[in-house]
């Protein structure tokens, strides 16, 4: 506002008025106000002199045809940044070409390029205008650190922490977006872990996450460069794939399933079993819902058909872990097995009954495969925590069982199998004849074949002074008409 007021009210200081006049009236009449312009410009001259040395940018001029030099010297990283970019043929070559546009059709353009120098992969926003009569001022910004974070915000958002897949939001995004679009050969496939809960409450969550991020690696191995992997759901895993035919759908799920068996033969205690369904699109508008449905549908039937042989094999590979950990050595469980025969002999117990305290005298351990070694093998007594621990066994054992048509009889049994006679033991402190028999006739035969056999906290002591310790305990620990009948047997 106040350099047009000035203007408006002072002489214009034109050309021709300098050079009709001699120098003294020039003097006189203009030279004060030529030494303001003066002092004007040179105060303009020093502004963009220091905004040129406050702009952290890199600032660089070019002549019309190109000759590009380095105008400012930004902070030191920034000043080498901008003589690597000169020095690089192929980002140099690409300023000239925007240069020689701006030059000879715009005023102003702008782009991003990509700049690697020694390990770095830069991000540079470039800006080219137009400053003078035969200069091009070139502008270049270094976004590498704001497109990172950007980056690591979109991963966030659209990605599974746990799994790096895409998570839920994203998958559902890009389906709706293709939801009644015209589309060839789009295929859902739709995966669930089997048995999870199992797993979590065996063998506890860290297995249950190893399962879920080894399943996300076979996935992403081969559906990741081809389509959309996702994590859907705690263990559900959703996949978009575009452009495959039926038969090599079912190929890709074949290999996946194979790549499956391989982890599996090579991990012991932690195995992979999924179900899967797929639907498939021929062409024609996309009705992604009814497709997901149906994908749904497969899958779910998928899981019905599989379910007890899948818990089947859970429960016997946590058998065998059971076994690795030497808690189920047979000789232990055949001598108390026998034991615990002849006491239900010797009470005429019906078969059921018989039947069943045969499986627990095998399997009333193996909760213990969820309990981990430095407590289950520790050979010092163990802590107040420890003991909490240690004592989850009976739930823990409780549920596998539950999971095996062959054990689910005795998961109950299994649960109470550390029961006391006078309520002291637990997990429910049960009295008396609240305590199964079949739980009662264990928790004898078990206590003798533990003393006199070595533990990894005890020598074996003598089957005499075995006995001697079950009568001291009669009555209180045992059930005491049952410990006499004992001490006849063996
Ligand atoms: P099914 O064979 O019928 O699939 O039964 P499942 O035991 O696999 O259980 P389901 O699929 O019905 O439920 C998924 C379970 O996965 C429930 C939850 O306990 C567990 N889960 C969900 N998210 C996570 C996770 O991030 N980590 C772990 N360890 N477990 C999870
Ligand atoms: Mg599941």
């Amino acid at each position: 506002m106040k350099a047009s007021s000035d203007t408006a009210h002072s002489k214009p200081l034109s050309r021709e008025s300098i050079i009709g006049l001699g120098e003294a009236s020039f003097r006189k009449n203009y030279y004060s106000e030529l030494q303001k312009k003066l002092i004007e410009l040179e105060c303009v001259n020093a502004r963009s002199l220091a905004l040129i040395a406050a702009i952290p940018d890199i600032l660089m001029v070019s002549t019309p045809d190109g000759q590009i030099t380095i105008l400012n010297r930004p902070a030191s990283q920034n000043s080498a940044l901008a003589a690597a970019i000169l020095d690089d043929p192929a980002i140099r070559s690409r300023l000239q070409e925007a240069v020689r546009t701006v030059w000879r059709e715009e005023d102003f353009l702008s782009d991003d390029l990509t700049f690697c120098n020694q390990g770095t992969v830069y991000s540079l926003e470039t800006r080219i205008h137009r400053c003078g009569a035969d200069e091009i001022l070139i502008m270049i910004r270094d976004m590498t650190s704001q497109r990172l974070a950007e980056q690591s915000l979109r991963h966030l958002a659209e990605k599974d922490s746990l799994t790096g897949l895409y998570n839920r939001r994203y998958f559902v995004e890009h389906l709706e977006q293709c939801h009644e679009t015209p589309s060839r050969q789009f295929a859902i496939i739709l995966i669930d872990i089997d048995g999870l809960k199992l797993i979590n409450d065996t063998l506890g969550h860290l297995a249950g996450d190893e399962i879920i991020i080894a399943v996300s690696k076979i996935l992403l191995d081969h559906f990741g460069d081809i389509g959309c992997a996702a994590r859907i759901g705690g263990d559900e895993f959703g996949i978009l794939l575009s452009g495959y035919s039926r038969e090599e759908i079912q190929n890709k799920l074949g290999q996946t399933m194979a790549h499956i068996d391989a982890y599996n033969a090579t991990s012991l205690t932690l195995k992979i079993s999924i179900s899967s369904g797929y639907s498939y699109h021929r062409e024609g508008p996309l009705d992604t819902r009814m497709l997901f449905h149906e994908a749904d549908h497969y899958l779910y039937q998928n899981k019905l058909l599989k379910e007890s042989s899948v818990r089947n094999s859970l429960v016997k590979t946590l058998m065998k872990a059971l076994e690795a950990k030497d808690f189920i050595t047979e000789g232990h469980a055949d001598r108390m097995e026998d034991l615990a025969v002849k006491m239900g002999n010797a009470l005429r117990l019906p078969q059921h009954q018989m039947d069943r305290m045969r499986l627990l005298a095998k399997f009333h351990d193996i909760g213990k495969v969820g309990i981990p070694d430095a407590i289950l093998f520790k050979e010092a007594t163990l802590d107040e925590e420890e003991w909490k621990i240690m004592k989850t066994h009976c739930m823990i054992g409780k549920r596998i069982a539950r999971e095996s048509p062959e054990l689910a009889d005795i998961a109950e049994l299994i649960l109470l199998h550390h029961e006391k006679w006078d309520g002291s033991g637990y997990p429910f402190g049960l009295k008396g004849p609240q305590i199964p028999i079949e739980c009662r006739i264990i928790s004898i035969v078990d206590a003798f074949d533990a003393m006199t056999s070595d533990r990894p906290y005890h020598r074996a002591i003598s089957a005499g002074e075995a006995c001697r310790l079950i009568r001291e305990s009669a009555g209180s620990q045992f059930d005491q008409a049952l410990t006499q009948l004992f001490f006849t047997l063996v």
